[in-house]
């Protein structure tokens, strides 16, 4: 989503980023453990161990990844999976950090093989070995680099490598946020943006918010639009059910996308079992989409099962469409 923001809205989006430990809300356990291997590292001069974060996207690995740099008073260079080609891309970057730098992968699982290869001695030995020219000229240089820390981010963590799995020491995973701590998001973001929000509107957005803090920022930035061009600027639980309604976001919080990939088990494959890759179809969105963002949250909501054979809709499912489940066989 990242990828297709105006300028504006991505100032908008980096003015909302906290900015340290104490400024980000929630992920309790996780904050607190990394306080700790930031501090500890901090105090010995070293570079922290490097970092693996996991968890569905908008929840705030890329926030966390700033902080955590900001906190050791180190640099970050930011960079993606796909976007590491060659070899010799990494080898740019890493030969470019400075001592305890933060080296930020983000879709570490979609790293070139090649690649990855060459990010295990690095990780490792601080190491990298590089090819200069190539037939029987071919010969390898070794060269060293300064300790840094890298931090892997990955909505599937089941497709990292064992390899590059096990050279990560600290490994985190971040969940949905529940709705209080959303509203809490949601009213610090409005004090930012200088929109007055009733406590009730805040808590309206958030409970509606997929448990994700960038939804939860959209929401509330799209609210606001209505809130100033039909109401007085002024947020209240009102304009919010209004704003929420008209971007089709139903009470319990769930999109247009989550309503069809429900449907579509219902509707079309009696309420499953069925495959991913047959949903995806129905549904006209790539499965790996819908194993990424829509289904964690439709799982954790108790709208889906993931069974053996494919997908199953739930009584919850059937319920929540306005549709009777299915009678429970009787033995
Ligand atoms: P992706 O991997 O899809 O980029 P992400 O997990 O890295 O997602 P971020 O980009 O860090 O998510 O966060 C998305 C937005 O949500 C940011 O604009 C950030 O301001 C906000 N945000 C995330 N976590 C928090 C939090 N704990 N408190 C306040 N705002 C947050």
């Amino acid at each position: 989503e990242n990828d297709y923001m105006t300028p504006a809205e991505r100032d908008i989006d980096k003015a909302l980023r906290p900015l340290s430990f104490h400024d980000f809300t929630g992920q309790a356990k996780v904050v607190e453990n990394l306080k700790i291997f930031v501090q500890a590292a901090k105090r010995r001069g070293e570079a922290l161990d490097h970092v693996l974060l996991h968890g569905p996207p908008g929840l705030g690995k890329t926030t966390l990844s700033h902080i955590i740099a900001s906190e050791l008073d180190a640099g970050i260079k930011m960079t993606s999976g796909p976007v590491l080609d060659k070899p010799s891309d990494l080898a740019g970057l890493l030969t470019n950090l400075e001592a305890n730098d933060v080296l930020f992968i983000d879709e570490i699982h979609r790293l070139n093989p090649i690649v990855e290869e060459y990010l295990y001695s690095a990780m490792e030995d601080y190491k990298i070995d590089i090819m200069l020219d190539s037939g029987p000229n071919a010969r390898s240089v070794q060269i060293s680099l300064n300790p840094f820390t890298l931090i892997g981010a990955t909505t599937r963590s089941g497709l990292l490598t064992a390899p590059l799995r096990a050279r990560f020491s600290i490994n985190s995973r971040l969940e949905y946020y529940d709705a209080e701590l959303l509203t809490t998001i949601v009213k610090r973001s409005s004090a930012l943006l200088g929109a007055p929000i009733h406590e009730d509107a805040a808590f309206e957005i958030a409970r509606r918010s997929r448990g994700t803090p960038r939804i939860a920022n959209n929401l509330l930035r799209r609210t606001r639009d209505f809130a100033q061009v039909k109401g007085n600027g002024s947020i209240d639980v009102e304009i919010a059910k209004f704003a929420l309604h008209a971007l089709d976001v139903d009470h319990n919080g769930l999109d247009d996308m989550d309503k069809r990939i429900l449907s579509c088990i219902i509707d079309k494959y009696k309420g499953g079992p069925v495959g991913i890759s047959t949903i995806a179809t129905a549904c006209g969105e790539e499965a790996e989409t819908i194993e990424e963002v829509y289904e964690p949250f439709l799982i954790q909501e108790g709208y889906i099962k993931r069974t053996a054979r494919g997908r199953e809709a739930t009584e919850a499912a059937y319920r929540h469409l306005g549709k009777i489940p299915p009678q429970q066989e009787v033995s």
